[in-house]
């Protein structure tokens, strides 16, 4: 599982950092940070879901309000 983080698009509303421990706040930037994540694209960071953090990973999508988080099984995108 892969999930792929737009900080572009996020506006800070830290939702995601309450379900899952990989999102932290960055207070000066006004967005989240997705830890342990490389570069995928122009403000797009991307990680690999840890075994056993699945749930958290597609809880913390779920709750984002401008769909800033995508998780994906193989190539197939699962949330939003
Ligand atoms: S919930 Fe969405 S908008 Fe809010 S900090 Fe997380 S990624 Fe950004």
């Amino acid at each position: 599982m892969r999930v792929e983080f737009d900080r572009d698009t996020c506006i800070g509303m830290f939702n995601c950092v309450a379900e899952w421990e990989k999102f932290v706040e960055d207070t000066d930037a006004g967005k989240a940070t997705l830890v342990g994540s490389d570069e995928a694209g122009d403000d797009l960071y991307a990680r690999e879901v840890p075994e056993g953090e699945e749930f958290e990973a597609k809880m913390a999508a779920r709750v984002c309000p401008v769909d800033a988080i995508t998780v994906y099984d193989d190539d197939d995108q699962i949330v939003p």
